[in-house]
């Protein structure tokens, strides 16, 4: 065969999608060539053209929907689930999400004799519990490694971790992986969790009005330690334990193996869209969600003006999630387990926020 390597990447249009859609294609990604198959639920973006890849329109909600388009693509040797289903509650998510997988894995594993591998993303809520958690129970203390026990809370990777343990028994020498990234860095203006692009779109609106790019968050995330794990990073790990006999059966975090500072970074987010910096402002309780409320017109007016993508306000500026990263201190995870299995990978965070800020440019997402 022309291609030794079948992928299905489930949430194609997604930050981790999107990157595993430009690097599989390429000629010396390992276990190529790929062919790539790529699942999202809407029609195929402009921005997402270029890639060399099948684009499937299917709602993995539905069973009836993945197995008609799924069920045919018998040839998929390696499975990347990179999508999520965000509901209000954890007891929904895990509703929502175990269905979901469940029906990709029904219409994938009994369909497709070649199927190898199925890589699973999760993240570092893992180890931090749900949203919905903090500050109701005692999650663990970080850097954060693998072995640690579940959480006394209900979680949806937890369940996914379950279903595909599950799963993978149905089929001799089926293998797995776990990757648990934390907070992401890529491009994706349909990604329901992309800080970068929300806070792009945050410093165009204060460029378009005057005003000064106000720290939105609190003083353990201006002063203290954060880091961020690289899309690109990430869909590099899922790539090297879709390979490496090495990283088989096994959960691994996935960071960039640095540290930053926001206010050091709020800096270079001001520089890149040429608006005055503010600083960490104390004793007022600021919020992405009340200082853009109601932004919606301005938006439309930024990307009249300037010729942009049409994109809505609420797709591309995501407020609650730039709230609850910068409204938190961030915990730290250990890359010790991925290095010790053959994983050395890394990235300078600075350069990845330029980078990525670069590319929402290029895409004329903002300004
Ligand atoms: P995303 O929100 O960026 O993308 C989701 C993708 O799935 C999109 O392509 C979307 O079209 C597709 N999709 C959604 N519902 C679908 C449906 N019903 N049928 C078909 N396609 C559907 O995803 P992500 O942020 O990469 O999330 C993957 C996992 O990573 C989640 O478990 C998430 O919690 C975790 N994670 C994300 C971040 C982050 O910063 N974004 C950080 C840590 C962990």
């Amino acid at each position: 065969p022309k291609h030794s390597s079948v992928a299905l990447i489930v949430g194609v249009t997604g930050i981790i999608g999107n990157s595993l859609a430009e690097i599989l294609p390429l000629a010396d990604t390992p276990g190529g060539p790929w062919k790539v198959y790529g699942v999202a639920r809407r029609t195929r973006p402009a921005w997402h053209e270029d890639n060399p890849i099948n684009y499937v329109q299917c709602d993995i909600s539905d069973p009836d929907d993945s197995q008609a388009k799924l069920s045919p693509l018998t040839d998929v040797t390696h499975v990347f689930y990179v999508t999520w289903a965000n509901r209000s509650t954890e007891q929904e998510n895990c509703e929502a999400n175990s269905k979901m997988f469940r029906n990709v894995l029904d219409a994938v594993i009994p369909n497709c004799p070649n199927l190898k591998h199925i890589s699973l993303q999760t993240g570092r809520k893992h180890y931090m519990g749900p949203f919905e958690s903090y500050g109701k129970i005692e999650s663990h203390d970080p850097p954060y490694t693998e072995d640690l026990p579940r959480l006394k809370y209900m979680n949806f990777y937890y369940d996914l971790e379950d279903i595909m343990l599950e799963e993978v028994e149905k089929k001799e020498g089926l293998t797995w992986s776990v990757h648990r990234p934390g907070n992401i860095f890529g491009f994706s203006p349909y990604s329901m969790m992309n800080l970068v692009g929300t806070l792009c779109v945050y410093a165009a609106i204060c460029k378009h009005e005057g005003k000064v790019l106000r720290f939105t968050g609190c003083k353990a995330a201006w002063d203290g330690y954060s880091d961020c794990s690289d899309a690109d990073l990430i869909a590099e790990h899922h790539i090297w334990a879709a390979v490496d006999p090495y990283a088989k059966n096994e959960a691994f975090n996935v960071s960039n193996g640095d540290v930053f500072k926001w206010k050091h970074f709020w800096k270079v987010l001001a520089e890149q869209f040429g608006v005055e910096c503010g600083e960490y402002e104390e004793g007022v309780d600021l919020k992405l969600q009340d200082l853009m409320k109601g932004k919606e017109p301005v938006w439309e007016e930024i990307v009249r003006e300037n010729g942009l993508t049409p994109t809505k306000l609420k797709d591309v500026g995501i407020w609650w999630f730039g709230d609850v990263i910068l409204g938190n201190e961030c915990f730290l995870d250990s890359m010790n387990k991925s290095k010790e299995h053959g994983f050395l990978g890394f990235r300078n965070s600075k350069n990845a926020f330029i980078s990525w800020i670069d590319k929402a440019k290029a895409y004329k997402i903002v300004p």
